[in-house]
């Protein structure tokens, strides 16, 4: 070789090193570009969920008008079927101690499920199956219907989202979890990376078992309610509602749950473990006996005042459900068991109906539709709202140039969502309801196509739309509309009638200001004392028992108004993220954060509404709403006169005026036409 071929060669190779050098730098550039980029994103998420109103840009730029409005839309899973339950009980799977620990583990670093309680998690924990999966196969698909939860027991995946690598999953984590409480669409697509093993459940079988189980636990505290010599005369509902106050409490070894000479004011049952009741004899503690499961103790604590005549302590481990003599008097007045003394109040509340119920009148085709003036939409037929399900539009009357909200909705959508129960429901209730404070069905009508309910337009706009409009309300405002929607369930809950979806959303405002309940399609009515099993509500306004799948009933109305009141006076709600399972995480959590600028009072009653123990809300004690009313945050208000709708509203400075569509948002006329739908589900419609 020449030197100067060799210079050449030397002159190259540095060339190359310095080439490499600059490489290895640009890839750790990357590497800090795609770290931060990361941690911005997650910023990003953590500021949305903390800032849920803030409109943040989306990667998607092609969204349309009606999506903008981003309100809320609710969830639902019905009531699994008793039947099934002895089918999955023989599905349970023997796991080894180091696959039960594993399980264990990733259910409790799992923002949701660490949340469920001890008996849930050792079902998950039996009930989990085992699925395989080859390196390259999708497990789930992004756009899809969920029904399964997975937890990864070896092996790596992958999630992307519209393409883009979000994480790798790998032992120990867990995976579509939302799925296990409703039918979700998946958000991202997960892909085996190499051989995959997964613990798998579905929601069916999660449900079915988490239902059956706590309709089983009522059922056996109430039988052992029913041993106590104080409590035997309650009835069924009144013993119900005991329960719902009560709370489990875990007693270890030795403990000593009771003293001697103190004084009592807590009943106890037992529901796991033994108990030792001794007795002071002579400066020596005798034992006097040993109580098991289904034993209680404590029970004249609840009438009288007294001292511990006993020790009880722990003999091993020991759960069992208490009740303070406090939390009792709230739920039952110990000198005459009556529930519900709401009727005179509600009586007063029934005002002369200022039109008939269900017009024979108003014939289909008289109704025309009322066009956009200017805009945009200029003669295309005004919309107010798009729901979940249907449409609803602003059409007149020919003759009276009387205003109709026209609510729409395809018939092939209602039965592809087997929401054919809830729509003849919700007719069913409109249909009888004469409260100024619900919406009025005039008439209801349908084709091959369509049903059509015919409602009360409600000329000042939805609420939703005014908060985000001025950020929050202030006292007065809030306190006016929480007012007319207890009205609205003092009418409901009497017809025993849950309403189960408040939310801004779903309230509306009348020309005048007064606030309407709209929206009946979760309403169910029910027995007082019975519970039902369903997943239903908005994630936000959803009540612990709910999401515990623990059986619910009027109480989880209570609940919401608290929400309704705090979103109200905050501008957001107090539990929220982007992400449902986060929501029902701080949900059950509890813990609520309120702002400096909230009143004494409205803290009060927001956290006596929101109180985890459905048997102890403001509300759902034994005044029943009564309670809510006369609670100081309403001090002002003058119920008489609301419910004669005597009072000038608050909220009419909310309110503008001009053309009849102009509190609404606009949406673009809907080209499409639903197919015709025959199976013959509204022939009582
Ligand atoms: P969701 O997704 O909440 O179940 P939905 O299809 O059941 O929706 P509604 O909530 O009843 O429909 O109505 C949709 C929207 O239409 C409302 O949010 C509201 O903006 C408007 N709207 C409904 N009823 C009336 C009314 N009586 N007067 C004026 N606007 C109304
Ligand atoms: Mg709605």
């Amino acid at each position: 070789m020449s030197p100067a071929m060799e210079k050449q060669i030397e002159e190259l190779k540095k060339q190359l090193e310095k080439q490499c050098q600059l490489n290895q730098e640009l890839q750790k550039q990357n590497k800090d570009l795609e770290k931060r980029l990361k941690e911005k994103e997650q910023h990003l998420q953590e500021l949305q969920s903390q800032f849920p109103d803030i409109e943040f840009p989306s990667d998607d730029g092609n969204e349309t008008e009606a999506e903008v409005r981003k309100s809320r839309a609710a969830v639902i899973a019905p009531e699994p079927l008793p039947e099934t339950l002895s089918e999955i009980s023989r599905n349970t799977v023997r796991k080894t101690f180091s696959e039960t620990s594993l399980i264990v583990r990733a259910i409790q670093k799992n923002d949701f499920l660490s949340r469920l309680d001890d008996e849930q998690t050792a079902m998950m924990v039996d009930l989990l199956v085992v699925y395989n999966f080859k390196p390259g196969e999708d497990v789930i698909k992004e756009g899809s219907e969920g029904d399964s939860m997975y937890i990864v027991a070896a092996g790596e995946l992958l999630v992307t989202q519209g393409g883009r690598d979000l994480r790798a999953l790998t032992t120990g984590d867990v995976f579509g979890e939302l799925a296990i409480l409703y039918n979700c669409k998946r958000t991202a697509t997960v892909k085996a990376k190499t051989t995959v093993r997964l613990w798998c459940m579905e929601r069916q079988t999660y449900r079915t078992i988490i239902t059956n189980k706590s309709k089983k636990r009522r059922e056996q505290l109430l039988g052992f309610l029913k041993t106590s010599r104080t409590l035997k005369d309650l009835n069924d509902v009144q013993l119900s509602k005991i329960i719902d106050s009560m709370e489990e409490v875990k007693y270890q070894d030795k403990d000593v749950i009771v003293r001697e000479g103190t004084e009592g004011n807590t009943f106890y049952i037992i529901l796991k473990g033994e108990v030792l009741v001794t007795k002071n004899i002579n400066g020596v503690q005798k034992q006097i006996r040993r109580m098991g499961k289904g034993e209680h103790f404590g029970e004249q604590a609840l009438i009288r005042e007294i001292l511990r005549t006993a020790t009880c302590t722990a003999d091993g481990p020991v759960t069992c459900f208490t009740i303070d003599k406090e939390v009792f008097e709230e739920t039952i007045p110990v000198e005459h068991l009556e529930l519900f003394d709401d009727s005179k109040v509600l009586q007063e509340a029934r005002v002369p109906a200022k039109s008939s119920p269900l017009s024979s009148t108003l014939r289909f085709k008289d109704l025309v539709p009322v066009q956009y003036q200017e805009g945009r939409y200029q003669g295309d037929p005004v919309t107010l709202g798009v729901g979940g399900f249907g449409r609803v539009e602003l059409m007149t009357t020919v003759n009276h140039g009387k205003y109709y909200a026209v609510k729409r909705v395809s018939k092939k959508h209602i039965v592809a969502k087997r929401q054919e129960e809830h729509m003849l429901f919700e007719k069913k209730i409109l249909k009888s309801t004469q409260c100024d404070f619900i919406v009025r069905l005039h008439a209801a009508f349908k084709d091959t196509r369509y049903i059509y309910m015919v409602m009360e337009f409600c000329g000042g706009g939805e609420i939703w739309t005014k908060l985000k409009e001025v950020g929050r309300f202030d006292e007065p405002v809030a306190v006016f509309c929480t007012s007319c929607v207890v009205e609205a369930y003092a009418y409901l809950h009497k017809k025993n009638i849950m309403y189960r979806d408040l939310k801004p959303e779903n309230l509306m405002l009348d020309v005048r200001g007064y606030v309407k309940l709209v929206d009946f399609g979760f309403a169910k009515e029910m027995v007082r004392g019975d519970k039902t099993y369903s997943f239903v509500g908005t994630p936000e306004y959803m009540a612990p028992e709910i999401i515990k799948n623990q059986g619910h009933d009027f109480a989880v109305d209570f609940w919401s108004l608290g929400i309704l009141i705090y979103e109200l006076l905050v501008g957001s709600p107090p539990f929220s993220s982007s992400e449902p399972q986060k929501i029902y995480a701080k949900i059950l959590d509890g813990v609520m954060k309120y702002p400096p600028y909230m009143s004494e009072a409205a803290r009060s009653v927001i956290s006596k509404l929101c109180r985890p123990r459905p048997g102890q809300r403001l509300g759902n004690t034994k005044n029943g709403i009564k309670d809510v009313r006369h609670h100081r945050w309403f001090g002002n208000m003058n119920w008489h006169k609301l419910r004669m709708c005597q009072l000038d509203p608050p909220t009419v400075k909310l309110i503008r005026k001009g053309p009849s569509y102009i509190n609404f948002d606009r949406f673009p006329l809907d080209q499409t036409k639903a197919d015709e739908e025959f199976s013959g589900w509204d022939r009582d419609f």
